[in-house]
């Protein structure tokens, strides 16, 4: 007899699968995609991935068993494992780090995992008596693990038990970022079981003559029955217009019970809409997008803001679906696009799926298993990046909004991966569609349709043909030198801001830094205060007269006088959204100023009340970060204003005039959407640099065929790709020895093209000190060769001891 096997996929950074023992029945019974509970390195229990399943003993090590099968069938289909291996490959980390990436945590636990009970729950009687064994634990201990757990049962086979308690919703997984989990029930009513005959019922009715309200509220239930649906006890109530103590008289009489069914916590309530009529000009791109499909998977639509792509997207899915394939739209940011996710479900409805790492585990895992299940209300994913890890099992169409930005592309922790560019992939797999949109493309992906790789449509109108809004810079040297700036306002801007409230329309206004004033600088020795653990200054927070690092979030009191000197004349240089906000409310006193940046959209509702507040204007003035970039619709806006676009272009980054020119354009795109054109002004003091001149005509060619050819002539992306090598250590010296090891070994490989060893701009984050370096790969230079190449000098390095301890991160498009 032949012993069977299985590999797995370990939710750890390591290179290989791992392989297990199991019986001939198990053997039979796994698939690939299937999670089985199994023990490595001393005593840790980890929830794996079947991969393959054979009869080949491994030859370097004896397998173990494994401890249980965790479902009885596959939660991750195989086009998912295809796709997880591509992104292992292409972004060179472990399946490992894509599997945990990919599931949702409660799919992943392990004996580290701290379980806790759910509050909201209550119907004990669910529970098998294993389950309410932990259960009862946790009555009395908060937390445990699920080692702790394994020593209570005395049995080490406790994965399925914690997966059912949570799927019965009566304990949670502690996650730090998310939002506390509660379940959401909804109270039904229903006859006791005594009284399930119609004789029954009779005698009810006649029992309740002499009691007025109970009759009522009887009778009421009588004809919601007729609707033969289950009767919540919220519509009873209102029907029979009774109080709820009448209610409770009658279920302490046993003649009703309540009961609950657990609702999906995501459900949309109102009605759906006929889609628009789309105009000429939209409808003319539709179809040119339809064509472009018949020859190409990929198609980018360049359509500038405000020119009704959402609108083209919504026929297009609407098609897809109803061919019943699955679509999956993308977004950069899904806190930000409230606006986007009730413009779909208008249209809709119920086949609409939002997906965000925000959400609450349970959520996500809802979503999940709809998906899985090809459920109706499935249909449609609405998500960010990590939405492309769903158990899609037919994708028709897979539409990426703003395809230009950079929230698509994970930096920390690996896999450090686009999503754009895996849902590229993720749709060859599918044989999908794949349609790109945006109103200023990422060079890559012009270039690309440029070079006939992917389709390309144009929309050049807005919609309703209002103008494109009109650009004006304001030269603030010049401001300084008349002296018409108050603060960080020039007389124009304050003109500009006046006329559009006389209007009673609204104004943003951006500025790209959060805070009062990114730093504090003693006036007498020229001292800022650091932060302890990153090498950058700390910034200064005037609401809560604090300095806070936002790099590793440490926190202290704003000091009287300065640490250096001691002297008590500590100034404030530079300034962020929150000091505009407080000159705002000096200069508009009779005005509502809201403010939207990190620090006052926290929470998972934080960015709603926000928009919300402004579209219901009852803010007059938004001050925000570039947040306010993304995809947002108001109508009243006529004016945006830029306080100091000069910050933007300094930045020492290849794709630094690229990001500006995207990220103004877009601010501007918010002005004057709906009716009458609207106004930019841009402050500046170097109104005639190239970008600001190609923004003020909103001239994206120009624009893009003078950074190709900067890109060309410096050997940058689209034309050169990238792969960043960056170490991280406590030791100063150690970090240093390496990457000169490091750079060495590479330049002996692809000599000039390896680029450093530099230090970043802020060269010592949360205690670690950090050093790069970027190989550039020629367009004729293969890839996979370049990778293979990179792994060998890697395993090499790490073979040295004194380097071992290092932090080594490859990041492959780095940018
Ligand atoms: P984009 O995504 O290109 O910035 P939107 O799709 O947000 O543009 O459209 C801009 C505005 O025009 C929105 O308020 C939208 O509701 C409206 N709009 C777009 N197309 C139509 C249409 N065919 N009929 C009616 N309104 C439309
Ligand atoms: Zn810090
Ligand atoms: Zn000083």
């Amino acid at each position: 007899m032949r012993a069977h096997f299985i590999d797995v996929i370990l939710p750890i950074p390591l290179q290989k699968t791992f392989t297990y023992t199991v019986t001939e029945e198990e053997a039979g019974f796994l698939k690939k995609g299937m999670r089985v509970a199994v023990s490595f390195g001393k005593s840790k229990i980890y929830t794996a991935m079947v991969f393959n399943i054979h009869q080949v003993a491994p030859t370097l090590y004896e397998a173990k068993d494994i401890h249980q099968i965790l479902d009885d069938k596959p939660i991750v289909n195989e086009l998912q494992l295809k796709h997880w291996q591509w992104i292992s490959n292409y972004y060179m980390c472990s399946l490992g780090d894509v599997f945990r990436a990919s599931l949702p945590s409660a799919f992943l636990l392990e004996s580290e995992t701290i379980v806790y009970k759910n509050e909201g729950f209550t119907d004990e009687s669910v529970l098998s008596d294993h389950e309410f064994l932990v259960f009862e634990a946790l009555q009395h201990q908060s937390q445990l693990t699920i080692h702790q757990v394994a020593d209570i049962l005395g049995t080490k086979k406790v994965l399925p038990i914690i997966n059912e308690l949570i799927k019965k919703s009566a304990i949670t997984i502690k996650e730090k970022i998310y939002e506390v989990y509660k379940p959401k029930l909804v109270k039904y009513v229903r006859f006791h079981a005594d009284y399930s005959d119609d004789n029954a019922i009779e005698s009810i009715v006649n029992s309740l003559t002499r009691a007025k309200k109970q009759r009522e509220l009887v009778l009421a239930f009588f004809q919601l029955l007729s609707t033969k649906k289950p009767i919540k006890a919220k519509e009873l109530l209102e029907k029979s217009n009774v109080s709820s103590a009448v209610l409770k008289t009658l279920v302490d009489k046993n003649i009703f019970e309540t009961y609950h069914i657990k609702t999906d916590r995501i459900q949309y309530k109102g009605d759906t809409n006929e889609l628009m009529q789309l105009n000429d000009f939209q409808d003319a791109a539709l179809n040119q997008i339809k064509k472009s499909f018949k020859e190409r998977d990929v198609t980018l639509l360049h359509g500038i803001t405000s020119s009704g792509k959402t609108e083209i997207y919504v026929k297009l899915i609407h098609e897809v679906i109803e061919s019943g394939k699955q679509v999956l739209f993308l977004l950069p940011e899904i806190a930000l696009t409230t606006q986007i996710i009730t413009r779909l479900q208008n249209y809709f409805g119920n086949q609409v799926s939002v997906f965000h790492s925000k959400y609450s585990m349970n959520e996500r895992v809802e979503v999940w298993n709809n998906v899985l299940e090809s459920k109706p209300k499935a249909q449609i994913i609405l998500g960010a990046r990590s939405s492309i890890f769903l158990p899609f099992s037919s994708l028709g169409l897979i539409v990426v909004d703003e395809e230009h930005e950079t929230s698509y592309k994970q930096f920390e922790p690996s896999p450090r991966y686009n999503a754009r560019d895996a849902a590229i992939v993720l749709s060859k797999l599918h044989n999908a569609k794949i349609l790109l949109g945006s109103a200023t493309p990422s060079l890559e992906s012009y270039f690309n349709a440029q070079q006939n790789k992917y389709g390309f449509v144009e929309l050049n109108r807005r919609f309703g043909n209002v103008q494109l809004p009109k650009i004006e810079l304001i030269d603030i040297k010049e401001k300084h030198r008349k002296k018409l700036m108050t603060n960080h306002f020039s007389d124009r801007m304050i003109t500009l801001i006046t006329e559009a409230l006389e209007e009673k329309e609204q104004v943003i206004l951006f500025q790209n830094r959060r805070g009062f004033s990114p730093v504090v600088e003693c006036k007498t020795c020229g001292v800022s205060p650091q932060c302890p653990n990153c090498d950058v200054s700390l910034t200064y927070h005037k609401y809560k007269t604090e300095l806070r690092c936002h790099f590793c979030n440490y926190q202290r009191a704003m000091p009287n006088s300065c640490g250096a000197c001691g002297s008590n004349t500590l100034d404030t240089k530079g300034f962020g959204t929150e000091q505009i906000e407080l000159e705002l409310k000096e200069l508009f006193p009779n005005h509502t100023i809201g403010r939207m940046d990190l620090d006052t959209t926290r929470g998972k509702h934080g960015y709603q009340k926000i928009i919300g507040a402004f579209e219901a204007q009852e803010i007059d003035i938004l001050v925000g970060t570039q947040m306010l970039s993304k995809g947002l619709d108001f109508g009243n806006v006529s004016l945006v204003g830029i306080l100091n676009a000069d910050s933007m272009l300094n930045f020492p980054d290849f794709r630094a005039f690229e990001r500006a020119y995207q990220l103004m354009v877009q601010v501007s795109g918010r002005a004057g959407r709906s009716k009458k054109q609207g106004n930019v002004a841009i402050q500046t003091f170097n109104p005639y640099h190239q970008i600001l001149q190609q923004v003020s005509t909103t001239n994206y060619t120009e624009m893009y065929k003078e950074q190709l050819q900067d890109r060309w002539q410096f050997h940058y992306p689209p034309y050169y790709r990238l792969i960043k090598i960056t170490l991280k250590h406590r030791d100063y010296t150690k970090v240093d020895n390496g990457i000169n090891w490091l750079a060495k070994a590479l330049q002996n490989s692809f000599g000039k093209h390896v680029l450093g060893p530099s230090a970043p701009a802020v060269s010592r984050i949360r205690n670690l000190y950090i050093k790069n370096l970027v190989i550039k790969i020629p367009p004729k230079q293969s890839l996979a060769k370049t990778k293979e190449q990179l792994t060998k000098v890697k395993n090499t390095f790490e073979a040295v001891k004194d380097f071992r301890p290092i932090r080594f991160i490859i990041d492959v498009d780095a940018y």
